[in-house]
């Protein structure tokens, strides 16, 4: 199966696509378990969400700053492997195009 394009959403969208528990392990990375290189430790202060990416995989890429030393950061979190997330993203997909 052909791999769809890593695209960027918005905070709304984002938003749509997480459920309840989804959203709640979203947030709880973000505010503390991204890596960042500067610090060489996690962000112990969160990041500041500058820009958020659904992958090719369906994945979420988040990319932002640092909250302790305004470095930039960036993390992975998975949810393509989930099949209903799989799913929802792909219609979410279809709904943008046109
Ligand atoms: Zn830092």
């Amino acid at each position: 199966m052909k791999r769809p394009p890593e695209i960027r959403i918005n905070q709304f969208q984002l938003a749509v696509l997480l459920n309840d528990e989804q959203k709640n392990f979203f947030d709880a990375v973000v505010a503390g378990n991204v890596f960042c290189a500067h610090c060489g430790d996690v962000c112990n202060s969160g990041i500041t969400i500058e820009e958020v990416f659904l992958t090719d995989l369906n994945d979420i890429h988040v990319k932002g700053t640092c909250n302790t030393c305004n470095g930039k950061v960036a993390r992975l979190i998975e949810f393509g492997e989930d099949q209903e997330f799989y799913n929802k993203a792909m219609d979410f997909r279809k709904s943008i195009q046109n």
